[in-house]
């Protein structure tokens, strides 16, 4: 049972210790902005890491539902795992890319989802796959235009072509892709940028001038997907922005970009007590109170992804007011100075929520610990519930 707020943002769940609300209507809301700035190209929802930490398969769904054709994933078994949840090959192409070697190729290639290829050591992996299955591979060749990351390298990218171009006419497979992904997007005007743009170009012209003919090439992700038009080609990979958060912090916040953040944190307060001045809290006494004080028990910790690294100064709000972490975050709680204040016991502690309502955000929090909001919001532990709200799909 939920109620609202005095912020207007979900309340907790009543008796939860602690919840990470998913709005699902901001989700479909984000990927209809995010269709109306790219207006053309198809979009991928980029649903790895368990979308993010906000539970992939509700989230892909509703990315379905909301007309994104393309899901991607890095590892074989969370595309597995969509099929699995009954997303099938005519609701959604999957396009996973982290593969090493012994990968699922057999049930990727039986399940239709799209692999990609960096190296001839895939390649030979999948073909060996389709000779046993009998099922041919959809492939995306993967170059590495400048991250250093993974894909092929220009100088052996001719060969890898060559070799998927024998292989595909022989009926072996298929090469539907051909993509790439960015270093530093989002820092408009690194020179890298060009760079890449410029290395895709001569990689696809490469590629298309010995006989492959992509469905889609891909290159942007989110922070592409918002300032570089020149990026998008066929389909756009957003995954940050799908859920709201800015990639791009210092040129604007979510707002700015037509999106909202899906995610909110809340925690319930586990005690409040008063403390005289100059008692040390919490393991180490790295914070200290400066006077007679009341403190808050927040029974979350790093073990629910709070980052120990937000000792002394992560921020939450309380019955709309904004304090920050006291001392040390522990495994699974931590303590907030209120000063006075006597929030009662069972209060909400909002961590972060869209900030829409003037609360801390993930990126706020990624800020504080000297991180992205990214590894903010894709490290809420397993131990913390998802509440989805506003979903159309089961
Ligand atoms: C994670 C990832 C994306 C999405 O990145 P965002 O910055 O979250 O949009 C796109 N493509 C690849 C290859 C990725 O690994």
């Amino acid at each position: 049972m939920t109620t609202a707020n005095t912020t207007g943002t979900a309340a907790l769940t009543t008796g939860a210790r602690a919840e990470a609300t998913i709005d699902l209507g901001a989700l479909r809301d984000n990927l209809a902005a995010l269709r109306e700035r790219v207006a053309g190209p198809e979009l991928m929802a980029v649903v790895k890491a368990d979308a993010y930490g906000h539970g992939a398969v509700r989230c892909a769904r509703e990315a379905v539902a909301a007309g994104a054709r393309w899901l991607g994933t890095a590892t074989p078994e969370e595309a597995l795992a969509l099929r699995a949840a009954g997303i099938g090959p005519d609701r959604a192409r999957i396009l996973c890319w982290l593969w090493t070697p012994g990968g699922p190729w057999q049930e990727a290639l039986r399940q239709r989802i799209d692999v990609s290829v960096s190296g001839r050591w895939a390649l030979a992996e999948l073909l060996a796959a389709v000779r046993e299955t009998g099922v041919s591979a959809r492939v995306h060749l993967k170059v590495d235009t400048g991250l250093g990351r993974n894909g092929c390298q220009p100088h052996d990218w001719p060969d890898l072509v060559d070799e998927a171009l024998r292989a595909q006419a022989e009926g072996l497979l298929e090469v539907v892709g051909l993509w790439s992904h960015f270093a530093a997007a989002d820092e408009p005007g690194h020179p890298s940028i060009q760079a890449q743009l410029d290395s895709f170009a001569a990689a696809l012209a490469f590629a298309e001038g010995a006989g492959v003919r992509p469905e889609v090439r891909h290159l942007a992700n989110s922070p592409a997907t918002l300032t570089l038009p020149q990026s998008h080609y066929d389909l756009v990979r957003p995954g940050l922005a799908m859920y709201g958060l800015s990639p791009v912090p210092d040129l604007g916040g979510p707002a700015d970009y037509g999106l909202r953040p899906v995610m909110s944190l809340t925690a319930r307060l586990a005690l409040v007590k008063s403390a005289p001045g100059g008692h040390g809290v919490s393991y180490g006494h790295h914070y200290t109170t400066p006077g007679p004080t009341t403190l808050g028990l927040v029974p979350v910790g790093y073990a629910d992804g709070v980052p120990r690294h937000a000792s002394n100064t992560g921020p939450v709000q309380i019955g709309g007011k904004w304090y920050r972490v006291a001392g040390r975050v522990a495994m699974d709680q931590f303590v907030v100075d209120l000063g006075g204040d006597t929030p009662g016991v069972g209060t909400e502690v909002l961590l972060f929520g869209s900030g829409e309502h003037g609360e801390p955000t993930a990126e706020d929090w990624g800020r504080a610990c000297g991180t992205i909001s990214y590894e903010i919001i894709t490290r809420i532990g397993s131990r913390v519930p998802r509440r989805y709200v506003g979903g159309v799909t089961a």
